[in-house]
């Protein structure tokens, strides 16, 4: 078959990788001049099962209501006039009790060790080069009680084979050197030795230019403006260039699959929310990250790439608008320096924002949908990368009418 994808983000690429290696001609199309320029663009960059707890939890009513009154740095709820966020917020609600949150937290789980596993296969075939950090990644803890915490709460996880390995703040420092002068400020952590990181950009940017290379299309500059249809088929795909034809469609917009679904009446519960980022050369600094890390008491995620370190922070509820300006970035960035200051050079600190397509469930949207050569795989969330590459093969496996290798059940809408 010929099958158009929409949407050059991680998702869009590697779903298309998928159907090229079953055999199918595959259609990237893509609005940037070049994929994975927005919200796979400045990520964390972790490939995280252990990071697979769903936002949608007992606590997050709680966390919402503080919003509205506190100047909270980790989640910035925004009023609006459009009666999207109100109907998202609902449908996000009702999936808060702990009997959804923990079907959901593992059915992402599920997902996400998968999606590792199809990733290793990936990267087996292809000799890609992202800066890749295989050294795990801690989850740290401010005090003993918050540590105690989250090691109950990581129970869940490790139930379904999640590794984990509970450090004291002298084996915190033992494995990465570079926290030493923070050590007093760390009570313990949390470490997942199969997590792992990576520049999702620079791996999605590789792995467009073998799919080019293997006879597929990546039309970029290219703006999706809609559809045609024919009773019950899709028949092509207007763009800036014109109809972009194909057998079969695969929407994987991201936070804009909504606004394209809507078009022929597919209505997708997904909602942007925006995180930041900086991008920070080391310079020649001694003591850079060794090892990936999450701020648990203050929702910082720091990566290491190459040469650079990468700093995600913040939930907004701010629509589709991307734009920041320095003060977004001062918490973070204090609380990385403090972290490690000798770590990198933050006077050159590159800043970015982007948009999570978060849905209620956290889970994304698989299958297919309404028209008989209509699919979905879009809604990845807060892991998108990491969810992107089992996401894709699940993708490929139900447009070829194979059954996927893990169970789908509560994956496909159930
Ligand atoms: C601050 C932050 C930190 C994060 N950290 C992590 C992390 O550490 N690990 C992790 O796994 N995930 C992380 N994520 C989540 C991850 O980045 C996303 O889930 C993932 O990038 C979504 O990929 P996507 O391909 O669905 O969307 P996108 O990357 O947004 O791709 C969609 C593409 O569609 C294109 N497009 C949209 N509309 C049109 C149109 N009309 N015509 C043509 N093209 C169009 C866009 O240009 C875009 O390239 C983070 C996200 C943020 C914001």
């Amino acid at each position: 078959m010929r099958v158009i994808v929409l949407g050059g983000g991680v998702v869009g690429v590697t779903t298309a990788y998928q159907l090229q290696k079953d055999g199918h001609e595959v259609v990237i199309v893509e609005r940037q001049p070049v994929v994975a320029a927005e919200t796979s663009w400045g990520n964390a960059g972790m490939i995280a099962p252990g990071h697979s707890f769903v936002w949608s939890s007992p606590k997050a009513p709680m966390i919402l209501l503080k919003s509205l009154v506190l100047k909270d740095q980790a989640l910035r709820f925004r009023f609006s006039a459009d009666p999207r966020l109100y109907s998202w917020s609902w449908r996000f609600l009702m999936e808060c009790t702990s009997e959804k949150a923990r079907r959901n937290t593992l059915l992402k789980h599920r997902l996400a060790a998968y999606s590792q596993r199809v990733l290793q296969d990936v990267i087996a075939e292809n000799d890609i080069e992202y800066d890749r950090n295989d050294r795990g990644i801690l989850y740290f803890h401010r005090s003993q009680e918050a540590l105690d915490r989250g090691v109950a709460h990581m129970k869940l996880l490790e139930s379904d084979g999640q590794v984990i390995r509970v450090l004291n703040r002298d084996q915190v420092v033992a494995l990465d050197p570079s926290l030493a002068s923070a050590k007093d400020k760390i009570a313990g952590a949390i470490h997942c030795p199969t997590d792992e990181t990576g520049d999702p950009a620079k791996f999605t940017r590789a792995l467009a230019e073998k799919i080019v290379a293997r006879g597929g299309t990546l039309l970029t500059n290219t703006t999706i403006d809609g559809f045609e249809t024919a009773g019950q088929d899709v028949v092509g795909i207007r763009t800036s260039r014109g109809l972009v034809k194909g057998d079969a469609y695969v929407l994987a917009l991201g936070s804009y699959s909504p606004i394209l679904g809507r078009q022929i009446g597919i209505d997708l519960p997904i909602y942007p929310i925006k995180g930041y980022s900086l991008t920070i050369p080391i310079d020649g600094r001694p003591l850079p990250p060794t090892v990936a890390a999450v701020d648990e008491h203050n929702l910082v995620a720091i990566s290491r790439f190459g040469e650079r370190i990468r700093v995600t922070a913040t939930a907004e509820f701010a629509g589709y608008d991307t734009s920041h300006k320095p003060s977004d970035f001062a918490f973070m960035k204090r609380v990385t320096q403090e972290l490690y200051p000798a770590g990198a050079n933050y006077d050159r600190a590159e800043m970015w924002a982007g948009l999570r397509p978060m849905t209620p469930t956290n889970l994304p949207f698989f299958g297919r949908k309404k028209y008989r050569n209509f699919y979905l795989n879009t809604g990845h969330g807060h892991i998108g990368w990491t969810m992107s590459h089992g996401s894709a093969r699940i993708t490929a496996d139900l447009i070829a009418g194979r059954t996927p290798a893990i169970p789908m059940v509560g994956l496909l809408g159930d």
